[in-house]
């Protein structure tokens, strides 16, 4: 029979896919020997079961869950129905991969109006008691029937101003005893049913709540931003309770072992006396900062730190841990891998690997490849800023980067605005994950409660989204949609700016710059280096990328696309000639203008590269992408060009194609035009032996595009030898070049040996091969993609990450074919999936030497390589 749920001391970390996350660290710390109240997991699998068993409780799991129930009150010594020793539990789900705010939590599970009052006999504490029975209240009505918050909120907060209680611990336990009387009201009001008086039954519906959950909206909203499959389903965790809310010797807090942030190595977190649970994270009160239970509880500050640093050592990683102080007792509730800033991630890497905790190839699997890109964001400038007027400078700086945008009240309006192109900025007193889908629409979230550790710093971190959290100096009033400053007002559609790295907010547009990298950042990217296989090329063409590339780390350039330097107005005039002229005399005349302006930028890019390989691509769109297309355009070219606009237009007619992306194009227009690619060619040639000349030695590689046959290749490769051959006779002088090929049509793949044996290099041009082998249309797919990944017909768009099984196929075919017929070839990948990295995975267990991306990707492109090869096993860890 399977086993459906484990007791914490038969479980263990490495158990994370059956246990979850939660579940799997729990019994991991009960191995430890730490304090953590014991209890039981119901595993994901009984989850899956159950949904797919329509909604239904599996048989063997009932029976186990009454003898594990058993087992458990043995273990105890309590039960749901005991005078002395009652039993309460919370409950709560825990899937394999942390999904912060996403799922469901229960606390007091078990109280009712007979046990309440036990609980109050017990403790001697009727407002202790009837402090959980409320809450109880409140989150199963939420969780397992699905009351609004606001059913129980509203009345709660009005009863609190009503009686001037500035915080929820001032309500006396007449006060809590009135409002669980109203909020058993609230459910026959709301579900016509009364609150489950039965604990097994509270239990049950608890469980089958949070199973439901995994497929709730919001649920798969989280797993689909961050590709979670669907399938894996929740644990639930079932566990004794401990109470932060039994009076002043008790709180509850949640604390990371380094600083999330910034990563610096210091306990960082935050703890509330007498509260319980989310009221923390939910931000109702302003917590306080650990440091201060030194001096509250000195005993129990001690011992969380030593708890802290023995968890830190054992997970080899930051942790994030969730903590309960029960009459000067404490609790561990929870651990995890702390999420945190890109910034924070390389400090915390670098750092470990430095105490001698990890190794380099250790820290370069903690750190995610879109905390990389994160960190080359843009910062404001800081004149700008200074020339700036501030509105809040009370708010936390609970993730970085800096971010403009119209100001937006809810979560509808900022999806619904961002579908329209604007950049928005959420701003809300708090967010709950009802607001995850336009969090991810905004630019920035701004929020006037809570922490560091509040949902909205939280999932904005995760999110690399700049959040400031907690500007108590700002009203934020989302019913009439204005902002109340301390010097004015501020309605939706405002323009404001917001500094996720100092927590601050300004009114209106403020400038940015580019971001600075950290001696952390490099150390760490000089790490990855060393352990990556692949090497990182880039794709660009203007001297300001080529410099940022060559910053962060690119071994050479992977495409320079000629075409791109073709729309300087004075040089577009001369390629309109070259294609609209009637004549070679006429046609020679344009190509001449063009070179100087052609040998001057190659003179560029090849000093810039130095002896760093240089690919420059040979013109390869079709000719009537540089021809005018409105009236007013066409009538200014006919003067340019001094003919008359019909004639204009008929010659335009006459390169119009059906198919521009089947048709004239690529190498296919030096077929027709050869003295096109020669005077490429000429420039490239003319301009390395000029830097050559001034002893700068340069690396050239001259690539030809869309090859389908090889004698396609070798009638174009015959006349750019030819000519480059006499340019060295006549200089004197050689130069190291590399001709060879993209690998752009299924075609190409097929006869990929062949070809091999003609070429210096190949690159795979995985745009153009995505296009031909799905006869897909990378200009027009969008158009149906949304709804072939919303019917499940294909799980990614190709276009962004490679179709392992189709065009991943075509290109192992001819990397193997290529490699075996020419041993000495090059082979690299400079299409957009050149710097995504699931496609890098797949690249890396080929015999291809490098990627090529935008500059901006080099470096996570290089983190990808990295960490593919230390998962490939190939590097002990
Ligand atoms: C490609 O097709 O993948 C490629 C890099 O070339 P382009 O995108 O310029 O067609
Ligand atoms: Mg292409």
């Amino acid at each position: 029979m399977t086993k459906y749920i484990y007791a914490f001391d038969e479980g263990q970390k490495s158990m994370k896919d059956l246990l979850g996350g939660k579940g799997a660290n729990l019994a991991e710390m009960k191995r430890l020997g730490l304090p953590v109240p014991d209890g039981f997991t119901l595993t994901t699998e009984a989850c899956i079961e159950y949904l797919k068993h329509g909604s239904k409780v599996p048989e063997a799991l009932s029976e186990q869950l009454n003898s594990q129930l058993a087992a458990f009150s043995q273990r105890t010594e309590k039960s749901f129905s005991s005078e002395e020793q009652l039993l309460l539990v919370s409950v709560r789900s825990g899937a394999k991969i942390s999904m912060p705010g996403m799922m469901d939590t229960i606390l007091n599970l078990g109280l009712n109006d007979d046990n309440m009052k036990k609980l109050a006999a017990k403790t001697n504490d009727a407002r202790f008691a009837y402090d959980c029975y409320r809450r109880l209240l409140q989150m199963f009505g939420e969780v397992v029937y699905g009351i609004p918050m606001n059913a129980f909120d509203t009345y709660f907060n009005a009863y609190k101003t009503q009686h001037e209680y500035q915080n929820d611990a001032d309500i006396p336990a007449e006060g809590l005893q009135e409002i669980c009387e109203h909020f058993k009201g609230v459910y026959l009001d709301e579900v016509y049913k009364p609150f489950p008086q039965e604990p097994f039954d509270q239990l049950t519906e608890a469980i089958e709540a949070v199973f439901k959950s995994w497929d709730n909206d919001r649920a798969r909203v989280y797993r689909e931003l961050n590709e979670i499959p669907h399938d894996i389903g929740t644990a639930v965790n079932i566990q004794e309770m401990v109470f932060g809310n039994s009076g002043e010797r008790s709180g509850t807090g949640v604390a990371f072992t380094r600083n999330p942030v910034t990563g610096e190595a210091k306990l960082f977190g935050e703890y509330l006396l007498n509260a319980q649970g989310e009221d923390v994270v939910a931000g109702i009160r302003t917590p306080k900062d650990i440091e201060s239970l030194k001096d509250q509880m000195p005993h129990v500050h001690q011992q969380f730190v030593d708890v802290s640093q023995r968890l830190e050592t054992h997970y080899k990683d930051m942790q994030d841990i969730e903590f309960t102080i029960e009459n000067e007792q404490l609790y561990i509730l929870q651990t995890r891998n702390g999420k945190r800033t890109a910034n924070a991630a390389i400090h915390i890497a670098v750092d470990l690997v430095e105490e001698g905790v990890i190794t380099k190839e250790e820290a370069v699997m903690n750190v995610e490849v879109k905390s990389i890109d994160q960190l080359l964001h843009p910062n404001f400038d800081k004149t700008a800023l200074d020339h700036a007027s501030v509105i809040s400078k009370l708010g936390l700086p609970a993730s970085p980067g800096a971010a403009s945008g119209k100001i937006v009240f809810s979560a509808e309006i900022a999806k619904i605005q961002f579908e329209q192109g604007e950049s928005v900025i959420l701003m809300r007193p708090e967010t709950s994950p009802e607001d995850i889908e336009g969090m991810v629409a905004s630019e920035a979230i701004v929020t006037t409660h809570g922490g560091m550790t509040s949902h909205a710093a939280v999932v904005a971190r995760g999110m690399g989204k700049c959040c400031v959290t907690g500007c108590s100096d700002l009203e934020i009033n989302v019913v009439d949609k204005v902002v109340n400053y301390p010097g004015g007002t501020l309605h939706e559609g405002d323009m404001i700016s917001v500094d996720g790295a100092q927590g601050d907010i300004y009114v209106g547009e403020v400038e940015t710059m580019k971001a600075e990298r950290s001696e952390a950042f490099e150390q760490f990217m000089e790490w990855s280096d060393g352990v990556a296989k692949l090497d990182v090329r880039m794709n660009a063409e203007t001297p300001q990328d080529i410099q940022a590339g060559y910053q962060f780390g690119a071994k050479g350039i992977g495409l320079v696309r000629t075409e791109h330097m073709f729309f300087g107005p004075e040089r577009l005039v001369e390629m309109r000639r070259f294609i609209l002229s009637d004549t070679q005399d006429k046609r020679i005349a344009a190509l001449n203008e063009i070179k100087r302006y052609q040998t001057a930028d190659f003179e560029e890019i090849l000093k810039l590269s130095g002896e760093r390989p240089t690919i420059i691509r040979l013109l390869d769109p079709p000719l009537h992408e540089f021809l005018p297309k409105s009236t007013e355009e066409k009538s200014s070219v006919a003067g340019q060009l001094n003919v008359p606009v019909k004639t204009l237009e008929q010659y335009i007619e006459n390169l119009n194609e059906v198919n521009p992306m089947l048709g004239h194009r690529g190498c296919r227009l030096a077929i027709t035009y050869p003295e096109l690619y020669v005077m490429q060619v000429e420039a490239i040639m003319e301009s390395a032996l000029r830097l050559k000349a001034q002893g700068i030695d340069c690396q050239p590689e001259i690539m030809i595009p869309l090859v389908s046959t090889v004698a396609e290749f070798t009638t174009l490769k015959t006349q750019i030898t030819e000519r480059i051959e006499v340019l060295q006779q006549e200089a004197g002088e050689s130069v190291n070049y590399l001709i060879g090929t993209m690998i752009e049509t299924p075609r190409a793949c097929l006869i990929a040996g062949d070809l091999a044996k003609e070429c210096d290099f190949f690159s795979f041009g995985t745009n153009d091969l995505t296009q031909l082998t799905f006869g897909f249309s990378r200009d027009d797919a969008g158009k149906f993609i949304g709804a072939y990944s919303e019917q499940g017909i294909i799980d990614i768009d190709p276009f962004q990450t490679l179709d392992v099984e189709g065009v991943g196929q075509l290109v192992k075919v001819a990397t193997e074919q290529a490699k075996a017929a020419n041993p000495t070839l090059k082979i690299g990948v400079c299409g957009e999936l050149g710097g995504d990295h699931k496609s890098i995975q797949y690249f890396n267990n080929l015999d291809i030497d490098y990627v090529s991306c935008s500059p901006y990707r080099v470096p996570g492109a290089l983190l990808s390589t990295a960490q593919s090869e230390v998962e490939g096993g190939r590097l002990r860890v």
